[in-house]
């Protein structure tokens, strides 16, 4: 008998880190921290968003939401032997499985469960887009919980999203193409892995994953500890299946750094399980740099070119996920490498509507159009990713030849995929342009800048109109802007490895 019921959010923290769960469940309080401000803006607007819903839900509901505890599962399970046809925030519980479903709805001879969500109910574009895990694992619990008491029709869970859309999570089907295992197998998957670290039965380890530890309330205490271990998820793009395969042999960064790779690749296969030879070699040089402590020295694994041109512009967008609306675009100029002539300018859609969205994003265009001659430098897909999807939803702004044009090779650079991970290596834990800006001596005004950071000051100048709040905002992203710049410089200054003694 587990010591602690399986909860569809242990579930849901489980599918980004094990150790997570761990920490919650047995890890010493005081070494939390509290929420991130993001997160916790997150919660709230969940919470608004399906309050939001139910209130203007046409059909009849019961609401349970009031109750806690044992007296809402009473109730929840009275109305289901009353055929009650829909179920708001009711409860379940059965062995050691313990859910509480936004929603149950009749359905055949059973109910099925859902969740009211304020994010997409699917994840990638139209094109290609693919069921959450995150949500898979939350709906699989409940669905197995009304499987057990025999009141399941099938085995299907429904996202109500934040666009409105119904999204149906059917569990006999395979979770891709290339995944064959379903949506229920993967469900057990994680189901099982709960059950284990419950029972302590399964030993977790702290793995760094720059995204996700960043807003994680055990942040502070996993990085101390992994920097005790000098752990091998410390280097960039070395997450835990990687480091769980290194660990059978080297169990930190300095006894991987000194491994001697020729007795560890044989051919094109290497003892490293589901590690090729390119990956190991490449992996192996970030450990031997990270080592080398303060000797430790960036440079380029190959050269690249990066003409310098009379016109530079440096380019970052800002978007609010949870209403999917693009509030910023920044652009930092530059004359002739003279950072004197640095000039910020911003395009600001000041209110959460698609006027002002569309109008940003027409100015933005527009400015970009006019300088036609400027060598644009942005990090990462995002912004070209977003700028197709603003372009779908606002053709009268430009074409769709005219951002495949804005964002062709000729005349703008992604400084992240085609030069830092193709061409660099860093004495850094991660890529992101805050670690390597700041590697590089660039200190951003504020004091806790980040994106998501960003998002929850938006959500607070909406609210309040507070000039300082928008002002906190621009300097933000006139700050990543300017990162972008020191970042280009410091990859032209860069040693070729071939030439370092
Ligand atoms: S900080 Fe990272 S490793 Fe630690 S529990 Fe959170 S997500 Fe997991």
């Amino acid at each position: 008998m587990l010591p602690f019921s399986i909860t569809a959010s242990m579930l849901y923290n489980l599918t980004s880190c094990e150790h997570r769960l761990y920490l919650d469940t047995f890890g010493d309080p005081a070494q939390r921290a509290e929420p991130n401000a993001f997160i916790q803006l997150l919660w709230e607007k969940g919470t608004l968003f399906e309050k939001e819903v139910m209130t203007t839900l046409q059909s009849p509901f019961l609401d349970l939401s009031r109750y806690r505890g044992d007296e809402k599962e009473a109730r929840t399970r009275e109305a289901m032997a009353q055929n009650v046809p829909l179920i708001y925030s009711g409860r379940l519980s059965v062995d050691n499985l313990l859910g509480e479903p936004d929603l149950l709805r009749q359905e055949g001879t059973g109910y099925v469960a859902g969740d009211i969500k304020s994010g997409s109910g699917e994840e990638g574009d139209d094109d290609n887009s693919k069921l959450k895990k995150s949500y898979a694992v939350q709906l699989g619990l409940y669905t197995d919980i009304l499987e057990r008491v025999n009141l399941s029709p099938g085995r299907w869970g429904f996202i109500w999203d934040i666009h409105g859309k119904e999204v149906r999570y059917d569990f006999s089907q395979p979770q891709g193409s290339r995944t064959p295992q379903t949506w229920w197998e993967l469900y057990q998957s994680y189901r099982q892995c709960a059950h284990d670290i419950l029972e302590r039965q399964q030993l977790t380890k702290a793995a760094y994953s720059s995204g996700i530890c960043k807003l994680c309330h055990w942040y502070q205490h996993c990085l101390i500890d992994l920097q005790r271990t000098y752990d091998l998820t410390l280097l960039p793009e070395l997450g835990r299946t990687k480091r769980d395969a290194l660990n059978a042999r080297f169990s930190n960064i300095q006894e991987f750094a000194s491994a001697d790779l020729s007795t560890l690749t044989h051919g094109k296969k290497t003892d490293i399980p589901g590690m090729g030879p390119g990956t190991l070699k490449k992996l192996h040089a970030r450990a031997q740099l990270v080592a080398a402590g303060d000797q430790g020295r960036p440079y380029l694994r190959e050269a690249i070119s990066l003409p310098e041109h009379a016109s530079e512009i440096f380019f970052d967008i800002e978007v609010d996920p949870l209403r999917d609306h693009t509030y910023l675009h920044g652009f930092i100029e530059r004359q002739h490498q003279e950072n004197a002539t640095e000039q910020f300018v911003a395009f600001f859609a000041d209110q959460p509507t698609a006027k002002a969205e569309q109008e940003a994003f027409a100015l933005a265009m527009a400015y970009l159009q006019q300088h036609a001659d400027s060598k644009i430098y942005y990090y990462s897909k995002y912004e070209r990713t977003l700028y197709r999807k603003l372009q779908a939803k606002y053709p009268d702004v430009c074409t769709a030849e005219d951002i495949e044009a804005l964002f062709n090779p000729e005349r703008a650079i992604d400084l992240y995929f085609d030069v830092v991970l193709k061409a660099t290596e860093w004495p850094t834990r991660d890529y992101s342009i805050k670690t390597l800006a700041k590697y590089l001596g660039f200190i951003w005004r504020d004091t806790h800048p980040s994106g998501a950071a960003s998002i929850e000051w938006f959500h607070r100048w909406v609210e309040s109109g507070d000039q300082e709040i928008k002002q906190r905002i621009l300097d933000y992203n006139e700050d990543d802007c300017r990162a972008t710049r020191v970042l280009l410089d410091g990859i032209r200054k860069l040693p070729l490895q071939s030439s370092i003694p």
